[in-house]
C-alpha cells in the first residue's frame, strides 16, 4: 500500500491486488490467468465530484475499448497492467532492475525486456516470482498513485480492473460499469487478436460468469454489435450516470 498527498490535503491509497500469474508477463497456455490491478481505498478523501469507475469485463468483452471512449470524453484511465509494461520499458530503472535480477538473458536483440525468456524463468520458479513482483508491483503502486494524484479533483477516475468480481473489489468505486459481449464474438475477436480458441475458452472459464459481473454492476454495457453501437452506450452512460455525480 502507497499513499500520495493530494490537492488541499486529500490523499489516495493504492494497493495491488491479485496478482499471481501476471498477465503482462505471458502466461503460458496452461497457467491460471490473472492480472495485475490497482485499487483505490473508498475513503471520502477525494473530492466529492471526482467519479471513480471500476471497469470490468471478461477477458475479450471490450474494456479497452470502452476505456479508450471514455478517455476521449475526457475520463483518466489507470490501467494497471499497461502501467506493468511501461515500468520495464527500455531505459527504465525498472528494466534496469530485472536485468539486475535475472540477467541479459531476459532482453531481446533490440534491448527490450524478452517477456517469453522471463516468463519461462519465473512461471518455473516461486521464488523468482516473488522476486520479479517485488520489483515490478511497487513500481505500478506508484506509477497508478501519481497518475490519481495528477488527476483534477472533478475527475473522472476510470480503473480498468479485469478481475474486479473476482477480488471483491466492488465496494472501492463510486460506479461499476460492466462490458459484456456474446461468448462467440468474444472468441472470434481474441481469435482475430492471436490467441487459440482453446486457449480463449480456458481463460474465459477461469473468471466469474457474466452473472456474477451483473449482480454488482451500476450499469452494464452490451459489446455485442459494433462500434457505433458501443459508442451510444458510452455517451449515454456519460451523460446519465457520470454527469450527474460530479455535480
Ligand atoms: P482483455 O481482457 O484481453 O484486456 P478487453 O476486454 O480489454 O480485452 P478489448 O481489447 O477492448 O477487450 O477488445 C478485444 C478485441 O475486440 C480488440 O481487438 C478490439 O479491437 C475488438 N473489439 C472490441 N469491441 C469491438 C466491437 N464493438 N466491434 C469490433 N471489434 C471490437
Amino acid at each position: 500500500m502507497v499513499g500520495l498527498p493530494l490537492s488541499a490535503g486529500k490523499f489516495a491509497v493504492a494497493e495491488v491486488m491479485s496478482c499471481d500469474w501476471c498477465d503482462w508477463s505471458d502466461a503460458p497456455e496452461d497457467a491460471p490467468p490473472c492480472y495485475l490491478s490497482v485499487t483505490f481505498e473508498p475513503s471520502g478523501r477525494y473530492s466529492a465530484h471526482m467519479v471513480r469507475i471500476g471497469l470490468t469485463g471478461g477477458i475479450g468483452s471490450g474494456k479497452s475499448t470502452v476505456a479508450g471512449l471514455l478517455a476521449a470524453r475526457g475520463a483518466v484511465v489507470i490501467d494497471a497492467d499497461r502501467i506493468a509494461r511501461e515500468v520495464v520499458e527500455p531505459g527504465t530503472p525498472g528494466l534496469a532492475a530485472v536485468i539486475e535480477a535475472f540477467g541479459d538473458g531476459v532482453l531481446a536483440a533490440d534491448g527490450a525486456l524478452d517477456r517469453p525468456a522471463l516468463a519461462g524463468i519465473v512461471f518455473a520458479d516461486p521464488e523468482a516470482r516473488a522476486r520479479l513482483d517485488g520489483i515490478v508491483h511497487p513500481l505500478v503502486r506508484e506509477r497508478a498513485v501519481e497518475l490519481a494524484a495528477a488527476a483534477a479533483a472533478d475527475a473522472v477516475l476510470v480503473n480498468d480492473v479485469p478481475l474486479l468480481v473476482e477480488t471483491g473489489q466492488a465496494g472501492s468505486y463510486d460506479l461499476v460499469l460492466v462490458v459484456e459481449a456474446d461468448l462467440d464474438v468474444r472468441l472470434a475477436r481474441l481469435v482475430e487478436r492471436g490467441m487459440t480458441e482453446d486457449d480463449a475458452r480456458a481463460r474465459i472459464a477461469a473468471q466469474a460468469t457474466d452473472e456474477q459481473r451483473r449482480a454488482v454492476a451500476d450499469v452494464v454495457l452490451d459489446n455485442s454489435g459494433t462500434l457505433e453501437r458501443l459508442e451510444e452506450q458510452v455517451d449515454r452512460f456519460w451523460t446519465e450516470r457520470v454527469e450527474p455525480a460530479r455535480s
